[in-house]
C-alpha cells in the first residue's frame, strides 16, 4: 500500500493512516510484554517492543565494503555486521535516519523486501521509490506514523536533527531523528528516542519539552568528519545530547564501522565517565541484546 505524503505546503502534523497489523508476530511472542534491542552495526538495530518488530538504518555492507556519501565520497567499512539480511525476522516495518550509504547502501536497497513500509524522510522516500520500495510514509518533523497490533499502538514521530553546520548541512540529505511510544489504552508503557545523524542543535531543545520521561535513547555518535566538517556527534557532544533528552538509559551507536568516524568509543566512555553519566549508559557489541521491561512490569517488579 502506498500512502502519500503531506499533500498541502506549511506546516503539517497529521498523522499518515495507521499501518495495521493483523499477522501473528510470531518468534516476538516472548516479548509481548517486553522489548529488545539487537545491535546489528553502524546505526542499525533490530528493535522488538509488544510484539512489533522494527528495523533502523539498513546497512549491511561487509568489512571492507565501501558507503557512499554522496558527491563521489566513499567510505571504507572497519567492521561486520552481526547479521545478514537473510537471517532477520520478518519486519513490521523500517526507520530510516536518512540516505546515506551508510544507513541505507545496496544490500539493503536490492535484497530488503520492497513491500515492507519505511518511514522516513521526504529526501530519502524519493530515492526509495526509485529503487522500488512500495511502501514508503516520508514525514516531516514532529509529523507521526502509527503502527497497530491487537490493543497496542507504535507510535512513530520525525524529530529535528542536523547534519552538519550550515553551510554544509545544505549539501547533506534531511536527517530525521524518531521517537517511539508504545502505548495500551492510552497509557503511555516505553519511549524510545532514536537520534539519527545529528549534530547538537538548538531545535534539540524541542524534544524533551515535548516528549519527557524517555526510557531509552540511541544515539548516534562516531565524530563523523567528512572533508574535514564534523557531521555526526562526538564523545562531548554525545555526553551533552545524553544530558539535554536524559533517558532512563542510553546506548551508543554508530561510533566505529567506518573511516570517517573518528571518535570512537574509548573516547565516549572516558567523557561519560567525566560527566558522571556512568550508570546511564549502557554498551552493546555487535551482536549483543538488550532487553527490558515495559512500564508497568517494572513498577510490579518494584512492588
Ligand atoms: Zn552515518
Amino acid at each position: 500500500m502506498i500512502v502519500s505524503g503531506p499533500t498541502t505546503g506549511g506546516t503539517v502534523t497529521e498523522p499518515h493512516p495507521a499501518i495495521h497489523l493483523t499477522a501473528d508476530p510470531g518468534d516476538a511472542a516472548e516479548l509481548r510484554e517486553g522489548g529488545s534491542v539487537h545491535f546489528i552495526g553502524t546505526a542499525t538495530v533490530l528493535l522488538r517492543i509488544a510484539g512489533f518488530t522494527l528495523l533502523t538504518d539498513p546497512n549491511f555492507l561487509h568489512q571492507g565494503e565501501h558507503a557512499k556519501l554522496g558527491y563521489g565520497l566513499r567510505s571504507r567499512r572497519l567492521t561486520e555486521p552481526s547479521m545478514s539480511i537473510e537471517e532477520l525476522p520478518a519486519l513490521d516495518a523500517i526507520v530510516l535516519s536518512h540516505h546515506h550509504g551508510d544507513h541505507f547502501d545496496d544490500r539493503a536497497a536490492e535484497d530488503l523486501r520492497k513491500d515492507v513500509p519505511i518511514i522516513t524522510t521526504r529526501h530519502a522516500a524519493t530515492k526509495l521509490r526509485r529503487q522500488g520500495f512500495r511502501d514508503v510514509r516520508p514525514l516531516e518533523t514532529w509529523q507521526c506514523q502509527e503502527l497497530r497490533r491487537g490493543g497496542w499502538t507504535l507510535r512513530l514521530t520525525s524529530l529535528p536533527a542536523r547534519h552538519g553546520p550550515q553551510p554544509v548541512a545544505a549539501l547533506l540529505p534531511e536527517v530525521m531523528g524518531t521517537m517511539l511510544d508504545l502505548t495500551r489504552g492510552g497509557d503511555l508503557r516505553y519511549r524510545i528516542y532514536v537520534s539519527g545523524d545529528t549534530l547538537l542543535h538548538d531545535r534539540l531543545e524541542e524534544v524533551p519539552r515535548r516528549f519527557p520521561d524517555v526510557d531509552l535513547g540511541l544515539f548516534h555518535l562516531g565524530g563523523t568528519r567528512v572533508l574535514g566538517v564534523l557531521v555526526t556527534m562526538d564523545a562531548a557532544q554525545g555526553v551533552r545530547a545524553i544530558r539535554l533528552v536524559d533517558p532512563d538509559l542510553a546506548i551508543p551507536v554508530h561510533y566505529d564501522d567506518y573511516t570517517v568516524f573518528r571518535s570512537g568509543l574509548d573516547e565516549f566512555r572516558a567523557a561519560v565517565q567525566d560527566d558522571g553519566l556512568a550508570d546511564k549508559v549502557r554498551y552493546l557489541d555487535r551482536g549483543e541484546e538488550y532487553r527490558f521491561g515495559l512500564r508497568d512490569e517494572l513498577r510490579a517488579e518494584g512492588s
